[in-house]
């Protein structure tokens, strides 16, 4: 049966606490701190798609200069607390440090940025100075990583930035997206405040481009415009019994489960979720939270081609998920409108394909699993006719930019998840600072406050390593 408030309060507020708690005193960050080689050419930064200069913002935490610290890692990326709860690290920074090398610990990156940033937020630390405002007017579509990420270089050079957010809260992904055990909706309303707290962004809520905003009128009131507007839904299964009273998305359930509430959200006694990307795998842990008895990933790869990382692939485990290698949801079962299993075809791999993994081609096996609740996440797909509508040139509603970030229309950029089909906030943070950078170019600007981007492609990442995890409690 699917229903809200399977657990108590206190059960909710165990099983949503902070998956990696801070550092509890500041020696033991002094500590992990001073570990820091602070590499020539540190291959850690490289791989940094905001190319922090971490052995700098770690130095600085050595030498007790923790606003020094900050300073350094917003300066590549106003999102830098969020994205050290976020990011992946075990395939960017901390899988690239040199300490794999030499099968110990790498340094804990993610939660010396963390540690730094968050007592920047808490403490209200003004890092940023506006300069005298220079008339320009820039129109932000987005609130999101992408869109603050933009408006943020902009403000820091002069530039009054107007945003439409068509949610009622700023942060996108980050405050819808994502599950609430890595970053808690508190923490996104505080990490929002304070990159606005520079002054010259205002930004209009619930305001829709395409309902309420029109991107003509856009670009006659302001010298440009940006587009960060991420993407839509999860693509359909094209399967019988989609249409079924249990059969969910799974960007809706975390959405809903972000904006109302964990004891708000229905879900299944047996939950079954298709994908296997970072989407599913906060879905599928989400629902396990929320009390579900049993929660089944179907993904019709294997685990060599899987595209969410060993860790996340961890945590699922460890929250007690099972796992359908090499199977492909076939049809959904339903009794009086409501879903009832999930019939699966047994996989087996083909040739590689345009992804170069190796396709999956169905055998003649088949197997049911008895479920009550079916959720989708099989990716995003992108806003295909309202980019079609305006005339931006797109590849399959992906909106095509040029090197500087220009669409083809007339003062138009873009950039993020709507560029390119859903990445990673850390992604779409530089998106954002590459789109001020053209937009500055555009108009005329000295962009000073834009870091430089470096070539993550040159360095391989080692070996990964898992840090802490806080068990669920079954
Ligand atoms: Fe420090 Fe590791 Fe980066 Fe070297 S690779 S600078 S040891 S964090």
């Amino acid at each position: 049966m699917i229903t809200n408030n399977r657990l108590t309060g206190d059960q909710y507020a165990v099983n949503f606490a902070d998956i990696h708690p801070p550092f509890e005193t500041h020696d033991a960050a002094l500590v992990e701190a001073d570990r820091c080689l602070f590499c020539y050419d540190a291959p850690c930064m490289k791989m940094c798609p905001t190319s922090i200069n971490i052995p700098k913002f770690i130095k600085q935490i050595s030498t007790e200069n923790i606003k020094g610290s900050a300073t350094t890692i917003f300066s590549s990326n106003i999102f830098g607390a969020g994205c050290g709860k976020v990011c992946p690290v075990e395939k960017l920074c901390e899988g690239a440090c040199v300490y794999n090398l030499m099968d110990e610990e790498a340094i804990p990156i993610a939660k010396l940025q963390r540690y730094a940033t968050e007592r920047a937020i808490h403490d209200k630390w003004p890092l940023f100075k506006r300069k005298p405002s220079t008339g320009k007017k820039v129109a932000i579509i987005g609130a999101g990583p992408a869109g603050l990420s933009c408006a943020h270089v902009l403000s820091r050079e002069g530039i009054d930035v107007t945003i439409y957010e068509k949610e009622s809260k700023g942060g996108g992904l980050m405050t819808y997206g994502i599950a609430a055990y890595k970053v808690t909706p508190e923490f996104c309303n505080d990490e929002v405040e304070y990159i606005l707290s520079i002054g010259g962004i205002r930004v209009k809520y619930n305001r829709e481009l395409g309902k309420n905003v029109s991107l003509e009128k856009l670009q006659s009131k302001y010298d440009a415009v940006y587009l960060g507007m991420g993407v839509g839904l999860t693509r359909t299964l094209a399967i019988k019994g989609e249409e079924l009273e249990g059969v969910v998305d799974a960007i809706d359930f975390i959405y809903q489960l972000r904006d109302k509430g964990f004891s708000s959200v229905p879900v299944g006694d047996k939950v079954a979720v298709i994908g296997l990307g970072m989407t599913a795998i906060d879905a599928a842990t989400q629902a396990k939270r929320l009390g579900a008895s049993e929660v089944s990933i179907v993904y019709r790869r294997t685990h060599a081609e899987m595209p969410c990382t060993q860790h996340e692939l961890d945590i699922a485990l460890l929250d007690g998920c099972k796992i359908n290698w090499l199977s492909a949801p076939k049809e959904i079962l339903g009794k009086r409108g409501k879903v009832t299993g999930l019939v699966c075809s047994v996989m087996e791999l083909g040739k590689p394909d345009a992804s170069e993994r190796r396709s999956p081609v169905e055998t003649n096996e088949t197997f049911t699993i008895e479920v009550d609740m079916v959720i989708k996440a099989t990716g995003q797909i992108p806003f295909v006719d309202l980019v079609m509508q305006n005339g931006l040139e797109n590849d399959k509603g992906k909106v095509r930019i040029s090197d500087n970030g220009r669409t083809n229309l007339a003062k138009v950029f873009a950039g993020g998840d709507c560029v390119n089909g859903g990445k990673e906030v850390v992604d779409a943070v530089q998106a954002g600072k590459d789109g001020a950078r053209g937009i500055l170019e555009f108009l005329g600007i000295p962009a000073s406050n834009v870091e430089p981007t470096y070539n993550a492609s040159t360095v391989s990442p080692q070996k990964g390593n898992l840090p802490d995890i806080k068990l669920l409690r079954l």
